[in-house]
């Protein structure tokens, strides 16, 4: 049982010999990353040298780094999306990877305003189960007892499309979770969930959080760990609760279920649990009837002893609010994943969430990395990319993150910046630094600033008619309002003050830059509610030049200045918010289908 983990643990030995089977795969991982790289890159290779994108690079089966380097080049999605095209409208011939292509997974991040779709092999489904697999034999190192209690997480699955040749699409906790891996899980007293798959598993949203709050109402004394992937999917369930704690209540008291919940799945296994329980129903009626919310979560659920959800990168915003929410409980961010490859964990999951870093496992793909401040010449097919390997980054120094993966992705750049924290054994640990070009987020969606640019030209389409037109704007994500949503300030020129633009007209103008924006946000404020109605507060004419004011009071050059298009200073957001005129509301959900696939 005393395996030594090797890993700094105020706890002392693993949990158990399965834990301490995982611990020592990640010290056999993390001593020799650039051994374990190398083999990693030839496995691929080999894997895959028939395929058409390696022969098109003259690899002629070569499996070498140095050959590979050489030849084939850095790409980022758009180089690649003739051939996904190809693949999503049913050529089975191996163009990326030699197995077949099971199913596409749709990333949050988008392409010309649609989710871009990554090939995906079965197998790579082992090798995202691995990764989970690690997550409980860290945390046990810090953390005693989880297996005296459950889990509540909010899970969900979400819409799948078939693309025109026929492949299933979907993203990838819908796929994991559908899957047999996951669906069958051997039980595990350390990763027991009060959530029963049915739950999981409904796709109308309602349905699902629904039952996933009921069974954590009816465990309340049993959890011991609250979470959601992201943060903001745990925001949504504190505010699902605000809206229909009555209810709840009300099944609660007379072991009925809510006719809205007609899944029979989910009714056959909440009729198991159900019976009247008064008590429970007037304690939940006494915590959730009143204005007072801080602390919720160790009110309802006393047990609990962290949040097991993202809060690096965009999700950073929502940390004061889930410390309301939980007073202040720690915040456990385990692992760095994304539909394209699983890359790593936190092996400290404790720390600060300002202290997080990323421990990449060099098992999951070969990664590269691209320093920050390279210039894009240098990334040019003509002169070969400087790229550096997992094994030889260094600390302090800030990277763009290149990946090779199994399913047949070559020197893919993922968009994510990372900033090497420091060391495991000889592997790097990073921190998330931030998502290229991403200018508002509130939940998955990513809106960059030609998006916005051309949502606020779209709408401005509608101020012609009042001779009016946008002189200037701004943004900013509101994550204080649960959903949270976007904020887009506008300076207006009104020609003709007799025919200024009506408050009817400026909300059709919030409904317009929505509709304008890509297909993850819409489909955030059309099925999953995830975020709200986009709101314009128009300012008063010259708050752009006293914008500008301030910046060069501050140092800013006026040769240089440019307006930001995304605000979140607050003696930015106290000017602004002191000039607002008129604030509007998108009035209407917009169009979303997701049968959209290209
Ligand atoms: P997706 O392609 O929708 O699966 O999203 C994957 C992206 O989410 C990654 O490339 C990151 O930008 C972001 N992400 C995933 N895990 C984390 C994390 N632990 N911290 C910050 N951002 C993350």
């Amino acid at each position: 049982m005393a395996v030594d983990s090797g890993l700094p643990s105020p706890m002392g030995p693993p949990a158990s010999e399965r834990d301490a089977k995982a611990l020592q795969l990640i010290e056999e991982m993390t001593r020799n990353p650039g051994a374990v790289q190398e083999k990693v890159l030839r496995e691929i290779l080999s894997q895959n040298a028939e395929t058409e994108y390696l022969r098109r690079y003259g690899l002629g089966g070569a499996i070498d780094r140095d050959t590979f380097k050489a030849r084939v080049p850095v790409v980022t999605y758009e180089d690649l999306q003739p051939e996904i095209q190809r693949i999503a409208n049913g050529d089975r011939s191996p163009i990326f990877s030699s197995h077949p292509i099971s199913e596409f997974l749709t990333s949050s991040g988008t392409s010309a305003g649609e989710r871009k779709l990554m090939p995906t092999i079965h197998e790579e489904l082992d090798r995202r189960q691995l990764l989970y697999s690690l997550l409980m034999p860290v945390m046990n190192l810090y953390v005693p007892g989880l297996d005296k209690g459950k889990g509540l997480y909010f899970l969900f699955v979400k819409a799948e499309t078939k693309t025109p040749g026929g492949l299933v699409a979907r993203p990838v906790l819908t796929s994991y979770y559908k899957s047999e891996h996951f669906k069958t899980r051997p039980y595990d007293p350390y990763n027991v969930y009060t959530s029963p798959n049915a739950a999981i598993l409904c796709p109308d949203s309602f349905q699902s959080m629904y039952a996933q709050m009921l069974c954590g109402l009816l465990a309340r004394r049993q959890v011991l760990r609250v979470g959601a992937v992201f943060a903001s999917g745990l925001l949504r369930a504190i505010r699902f609760l605000q809206l229909h704690w009555p209810q709840l209540a009300h099944d609660i008291r007379n072991g009925t279920l809510n006719p809205r919940i007609t899944d029979l799945s989910i009714q056959d296994c909440m009729h198991g649990v159900l019976k009247p329980d008064p008590d429970l129903a007037d304690f939940v009626c006494k915590q959730c009837e009143g204005e007072n919310w801080d602390r919720i979560i160790t009110r309802i659920w006393p047990n609990t002893k962290y949040l097991d959800v993202i809060v690096t990168g965009a999700m950073a915003q929502y940390i004061p609010t889930l410390d309301y929410y939980s007073g202040g409980l720690p915040l456990a961010c385990t692992m760095y994943a994304s539909s394209e490859c699983y890359f790593g964990l936190n092996l400290k999951p404790m720390s600060k969430p300002s202290e997080v870093s990323y421990t990449i496992m060099p098992n999951m793909a070969y990664f590269e990395f691209i320093l920050l401040g390279e210039s894009a010449p240098s990334l040019s097919r003509n002169s070969p990319p400087r790229l550096v390997d997992l094994a030889d980054v260094e600390m302090g120094k800030e990277y763009e993150l290149v990946i090779t993966t199994y399913a047949g992705l070559c020197r893919y750049r993922v968009g994510d910046i990372l900033r090497v924290a420091g060391f495991h054994n000889s592997s790097p640990q990073f921190e998330f630094v931030r998502r290229k070009n991403v200018l508002l987020s509130v939940d998955s969606d990513k809106t960059d600033e030609a998006e916005l640019q051309k949502a606020i030209e779209n709408a401005s389409v509608l101020l012609r008619e009042f001779d009016t037109s946008v002189v200037e704007y701004t943004s900013y994500a509101d994550t204080k309002t649960i959903p949270g949503h976007y904020v887009i300030f506008w300076e207006l020129m009104v020609r003709d003050p007799a025919n200024s633009p009506s408050r009817d007209m400026l909300d059709r103008c919030c409904l317009a830059m929505e509709e304008s924006l890509n297909s993850v946000y819409r489909q955030g404020r059309v099925t999953d509610n995830s975020i709200g109605p986009l709101e314009i507060r128009v300012v008063k004419n010259g708050t752009f030049e006293k914008l500008m004011d301030y910046a060069i009071s501050r140092g800013a050059s006026i040769n240089q200045y440019k307006v930001p298009r995304c605000v979140n200073f607050t003696p930015i957001m106290e000017l602004l918010d002191s000039r607002v005129t008129s604030a509007h509301f998108s009035p209407a959900l917009l169009h979303w289908t997701p049968e959209r696939l290209h």
